[in-house]
């Protein structure tokens, strides 16, 4: 049973029965009736890469593009990002298929850049303990994804999304990544039941990240599926538009195809969960 810990109580459902909405454009809220998906790649790379991704995705009905300028990689000798450049490529190819922006920001000092540029700034499953961080986003003006660590209890999830209220800032979307257990076929276990666990603990929206649970891409559409049934308010999901030639993630990301696919697939059951996806 979850246990209600002292140690959060701003982002307690007790503290906002009524639910934290987050706005992302027009027609639709994370935390609202419509599900909202976040796509694109691991990594952006190039213009024509994110302008292919970016029109992929919105057409199978996505409303934020997703890819990263910083990249928090687990060897200093892999890629680490195009960094502001690449933030000009994401923004660029948002704005010309009306998308909004989600990024990770991986220093507290890059928040003035990252929110000339973005509209939610991401947290990594490497960072969701990074106080300092933390702490910083407390004091940004834009909501802040904060992914769930891979080794972090769900107490430890919530109180580090407690920091980012304390100082201030209530736009907080949660994400369930996958976390580290003895499974060895998958990347990471998709912990399906922290969902209807946060849900009930916390007013904030829940998404989920499939994509670096699987770590396969044959794995991404059944998990997103569980995802949708399980609850969460929104998908945050890998796609590329060649897999073959990512700079990163390359197993785990979606084909243009696979994605709509994907879409279609979540629009049919979405009738079971009173929730609608565009
Ligand atoms: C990512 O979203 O590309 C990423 C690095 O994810 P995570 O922090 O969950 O590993
Ligand atoms: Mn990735």
């Amino acid at each position: 049973m979850p246990t209600i810990s002292s140690d959060y109580k701003l982002v307690l459902t007790a503290h906002k029965p009524a639910g934290t909405q987050i706005k992302i454009n027009r027609e639709e809220s994370l935390g609202g009736p419509t599900f909202v998906t976040m796509a694109g790649p691991c990594t952006v790379e190039d213009e024509k890469q994110m302008d292919e991704v970016a029109r992929a995705v919105k057409r199978g009905g996505a409303s934020v593009l997703r890819g990263g300028a910083f990249k928090p990689r687990s060897s200093p000798y892999s890629f680490q990002g195009l960094g502001k450049p690449g933030l000009q490529m994401l923004r660029a190819a948002a704005d010309r298929y009306d998308l909004r922006v989600v990024t990770e920001i991986v220093s507290e000092n890059q928040i003035d850049l990252i929110e000339r540029y973005a509209d939610i700034l991401q947290v990594g499953a490497r960072n969701m303990q990074n106080y300092e961080l933390l702490k910083a986003l407390g004091r940004a003006t834009k909501p802040v994804l904060l992914k769930r660590g891979i080794a972090a209890t769900i107490d430890e999830w919530l109180s580090a999304a407690e920091y980012i209220l304390a100082g201030g800032n209530e736009q907080v979307i949660l994400c369930e990544r996958g976390i580290r257990t003895f499974a060895t076929h998958s990347r990471f276990t998709l912990d399906l039941a922290a969902i209807p666990i946060v849900k009930k603990l916390s007013h904030l929206p829940v998404v989920v990240d499939p994509s670096h649970a699987a770590g396969n891409n044959n794995l991404v559409i059944p998990l997103a599926l569980a995802a949708v049934m399980a609850g969460a308010d929104g998908l945050l999901v890998e796609v590329h538009d060649n897999p073959s030639t990512a700079y990163c993630d390359a197993e785990q990301a979606l084909t243009p195809m696979q994605f709509l696919e994907l879409s279609s697939r979540m629009r049919d059951i979405a009738c079971g969960t009173g929730r609608v996806i565009y």
